[in-house]
């Protein structure tokens, strides 16, 4: 299978400066390494109507472009389930009925890491288990047997992060993310993921994960978000942060991304251009502070 790397936005919402340089830099990963690179439209959650042509329009504006056609994780509920079979039938799961309430409120389990799921339905007897399931909906957690994980990330080098009994399906049948995303990374042939490093904590979850299912585990890069100027994770209240906001305060998308890259080290141009001066190891590690645009019109 082809290798390729990825770029998977959320649909909530317009993509912003800080989204716009982690789909550069997966871009710049991907084809820096001869990989394919696909599009995965990760919609289970939180999609707002309209969002999805917005983001793809703004990614093409920037100069990032992608292979084949756009998958979204809507239409991949069978694969989910296969998967969270495959693990049912190996005895890697279980039902949950606890609500988020109940789960804060329960002491947690001696030597858990913090926000650890306490294990409240990890070994209901069967009569518990019938009265439970005639009161609420089960969410599918994990029987995990580690309460942590290694990975290795081209940033950050090895990182060792907290792994808990975590929902595979939500108790309204809502695929979890750290599901879909193994499941999709591997069915896409995806070797490769670059992606925001406040996804770093969520990774030895998902690597684990992959090892139960016999899914290799991809190489990690996650890469620096993009702060404003008090050192705070860059969102929408920020002013003008998307394409369409910069470009009526006076910035074009051409700007934009020669800001971007000059972020990155790399000169102004396309693309294509800036390809030729990558290079993976001297991705700045540092959030990067963007400073806002002066309203030029
Ligand atoms: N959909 C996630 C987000 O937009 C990214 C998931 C990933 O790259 O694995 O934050």
């Amino acid at each position: 299978m082809t290798l390729a790397g990825r770029f998977a936005p959320s649909p909530s919402g317009e993509l912003h400066v800080g989204n716009l340089r982690t789909a550069m830099l997966a871009w710049l990963f991907a084809r820096s390494t001869g990989r394919t690179f696909l599009l995965r439209v990760e919609d289970l959650d939180r999609a707002r109507a309209g969002a999805e042509a917005v983001q793809l329009r703004d990614l093409a504006a920037i100069g990032v472009d992608w292979d084949g056609a756009v998958v979204r994780q809507t239409d991949r509920g069978t694969l989910y389930e296969e998967a969270i079979g495959r693990l049912q039938s190996a005895g890697l799961t279980y039902e949950c009925f606890c609500t988020r309430r109940e789960i804060q409120e329960a002491p947690s389990a001696p030597h858990a890491p913090q926000g650890a799921y306490p294990g409240t339905c990890r070994n209901l007897d069967a009569a518990e288990l019938e009265y439970k399931r005639s009161t609420r909906p089960a969410a599918i957690r994990l029987r995990a047997s580690v309460s942590e994980y290694t990975v290795r990330d081209a940033l950050h080098g090895s990182y060792t992060g907290a792994v808990d009994d975590f929902v595979l399906r939500r108790n309204d049948g809502v695929t979890a993310y750290n599901l879909a995303v193994v499941v999709d990374d591997a069915e896409q042939g995806i070797d490769q993921v670059v992606r925001g490093d406040d996804l770093l904590p969520s990774t030895p979850r998902q690597a684990y994960l992959a090892s139960l299912l016999n899914i290799p585990v991809p190489e990690y890069a996650h890469v620096p978000l993009v702060v404003n100027s008090d050192g705070v994770r860059l969102a929408k209240r920020d002013g003008a942060v998307t394409l369409a906001d910069l470009d009526a305060a006076g910035m074009p998308v051409g700007e934009v991304r020669d800001r971007l890259l000059a972020s990155l080290g790399l000169p102004p141009g396309t693309l294509d251009q800036a390809l030729a001066a990558f290079n993976p190891a001297g991705v700045p590690t540092a959030a990067w502070v963007w400073e806002g645009v002066v309203n030029k019109r």
